[in-house]
């Protein structure tokens, strides 16, 4: 079994990134900015945004963290998306999900402009992304199909099982991973929580990939021998033995299914790294006017 290190590969991303930065600054470029709105006192939510903030500092990019009160007016979070669409120094726009209640995701989606979209949620890079088009790709599948690429697994002809839908993590890497690209051209089964006969489908997979959120839900008897594993979930569970009291957990019961796959991903320092390298490569590249 190959451990596929999320937390290894990102630094690499991460140190590739500097490089360029370099370059930028030393061709009387600006460093790459990004902006992040948070909105309301989320725990997870803040980690998150400080260590997207955190990584902007070692990359070298300039970053703005918009802080906005829980009860803030889908309005004013309309107004402040705007305001950074139009600020010519900011390259990347992302606003930390989820939001309240109150505030309709999509509408915010929608509002942020497809050329500073980083996380690569708004519909119009969605499309391109579906009909092969440079684009920016969604940080958590990017992060997939680089951590894929960089260990050489092979993809075409396999058979790809993805347990979870969501527009963010299972839809879209359902979809890369069946384009006629490098990393891809598998065929495809996106299954989710009304899927029937799970165990039977898991068990063809070549490659698995779980994205539902149910800590150690992938048990030994779901998985064929050989199989490669990523596992994107993250779930914060109480622990006796941590200082903290609690530790994360994936999707997957790594223990027990380790020693029947060829390569898998662990939880933490698997996906999650890749997906904070992923968003600064969109970036650069935004930055970089590659794209828009
Ligand atoms: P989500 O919570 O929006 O949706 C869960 C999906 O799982 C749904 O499509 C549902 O149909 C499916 N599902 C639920 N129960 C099921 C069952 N019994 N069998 C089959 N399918 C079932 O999903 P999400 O936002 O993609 O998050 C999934 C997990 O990934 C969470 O733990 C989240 O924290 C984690 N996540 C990690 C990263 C990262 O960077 N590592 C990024 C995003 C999400």
């Amino acid at each position: 079994m190959i451990l596929l290190d999320g937390k290894k590969t990102a630094n690499d991303i991460k140190d590739e990134i500097a490089i360029e930065v370099s370059t930028l600054i030393a061709n009387d470029r600006k460093k790459p900015h990004l902006a992040a709105i948070l909105v309301g006192k989320n725990g997870a939510s803040e980690t998150y945004v400080n260590a997207k903030v955190k990584a902007c500092k070692k990359v070298g990019f300039s970053s703005t963290l918009v802080c906005l009160d829980e009860k803030v007016p889908e309005s004013e979070l309309l107004a402040e998306i705007e305001k950074i669409n139009v600020n010519k120094d900011i390259d990347g726009l992302i606003v930390q999900l989820p939001l309240p209640n109150h505030i309709d995701e999509m509408k915010v989606t929608q509002a942020i402009s497809p050329n500073k979209d980083v996380d690569g949620f708004h519909p119009e890079n969605i499309g391109r992304m579906v009909l092969n088009l440079p684009t920016y790709l969604p940080a958590t599948p990017s992060g997939i199909i680089e951590l894929i690429s960089r260990y050489n697994i092979k993809t075409s002809g396999k058979h790809c099982v993805v347990i979870g839908r969501s527009h963010i993590v299972g839809s879209p890497i359902s979809i890369l991973m069946s384009r006629n690209n490098l990393i891809g051209n598998c065929t495809v089964t996106l299954t989710h929580s009304r899927s029937k006969n799970l165990k039977q489908i898991t068990k063809t997979a070549d490659i698995l990939i779980v994205a539902l959120g149910k800590a150690g839900f992938v048990t030994r008897d779901m998985i064929k021998d050989g199989v490669c594993i990523i596992d994107v979930g993250i779930s914060r569970v109480e622990s006796s033995v941590t200082k903290s009291g609690w530790k994360l957990l994936g999707d997957v019961d790594f223990d027990q299914v380790k020693d029947k796959c060829s390569f898998i991903t662990p939880v933490p320092g698997g996906v999650g790294p890749m997906t904070i390298a992923m968003l600064l490569q969109n970036t650069l590249i935004s930055a970089k006017r590659d794209i828009y």
